[in-house]
């Protein structure tokens, strides 16, 4: 195999989802590095491929600064470094992001397997429109700063993607529900690809409702529908508008805030014109 950074995608969950170039490359390389050597080790089990007496080397968020130089120097010296992050593909909201720039910055060669993302998966399976989406990752763990985020992306006009825990999911689809309005149309993707897959449906009120009622296991994605127009709760357009009045005027900061949030203006300039005391 020629010298360079090879990215694998890995499964979410059944096994077999792995292409034929990633077990290639699995196969072949010189070097193999993982988020988690463990995992890493059983996939190789499962599909036959004996590690023999290569290094299989961490490569994680806390390791990052120490392991790259020898996974770099590895592929100086003429060698095929394969890494795959614990699940699914490197980079979505997982580690890869700084071998790989550091690889391009040293002129190495670097390339990507393409395979499973939990994240594409649950679109497809999603019943939301696919022409736009945005991928946020995890969403802040305070409900304050989680509201927030939430005001900011519910103007964008697109299916929104998080992944979530589910021990946050409820307090997540509560906070989405107060802030993005109770009829906004989602979708609840767990365990995909696995035994207890489940996708269910419904408006944010609906959801909040049955996963307050039935914690929810596993792992999971929140699909959240475009909004017909922005909804915003008072709380979110109020938090934004004192911050936008402590370095704007009345008018400046409804036209920021109005834009920001996707909003109309007149109803932020009124609050705006009350906040400030005039
Ligand atoms: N790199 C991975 C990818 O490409 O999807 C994501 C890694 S991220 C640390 C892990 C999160 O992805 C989980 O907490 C969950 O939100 C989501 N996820 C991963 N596998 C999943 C699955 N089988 N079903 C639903 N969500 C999954």
């Amino acid at each position: 195999m020629a010298p360079g950074l090879y990215l694998v995608a890995t499964p979410i969950g059944n096994a077999r989802d792995i292409t034929l170039r990633t077990l290639d490359i699995l196969q072949q390389a010189e070097v193999l590095a993982a988020e988690d050597t463990r995992s890493l080790r059983r996939l190789l089990e499962i599909h036959g491929i004996a590690l023999g007496d290569r290094p299989l080397i961490a490569y994680h968020d806390h390791n990052g600064a120490r392991a790259r130089p020898r996974l770099l120097a590895a592929i100086e010296a003429g060698q095929s470094v394969a890494y795959a992050s614990e699940a699914g593909t490197p980079m979505i909201s997982d580690p890869g992001f700084d071998l790989m720039r550091a690889a391009q910055e040293a002129g190495l060669a670097a390339t990507s397997a393409p395979g499973p993302s939990a994240m594409v998966t649950a679109l497809t399976l999603a019943g939301l429109p696919t022409d736009r989406f945005l991928f946020a990752g995890f969403l802040p763990n305070a409900s304050g700063a989680r509201k927030r985020t939430l005001g900011e992306l519910g103007a964008v006009p697109a299916t929104l993607v998080f992944y979530e825990s589910p021990k946050r999911l409820d307090g997540m689809l509560r906070d989405a529900e107060e802030v993005l309005g109770a009829e906004r149309q989602a979708t609840v993707c767990r365990e995909l690809t696995k035994k207890f897959e489940e996708v269910r449906r419904g408006s944010l009120s609906e959801l909040a409702a049955f996963y307050g009622q039935n914690p929810a296991k596993g792992e999971i994605v929140v699909l959240i529908g475009k909004g017909e127009a922005a909804v915003v709760s008072e709380t979110v357009m109020e938090d934004e508008i004192r911050t936008a009045l402590e370095t704007m005027s009345v008018r400046d900061a409804a036209d920021s805030v109005s834009a920001k949030l996707g909003v109309k203006r007149r109803p932020v300039y009124q609050l705006a014109m009350k906040l400030a005391g005039q």
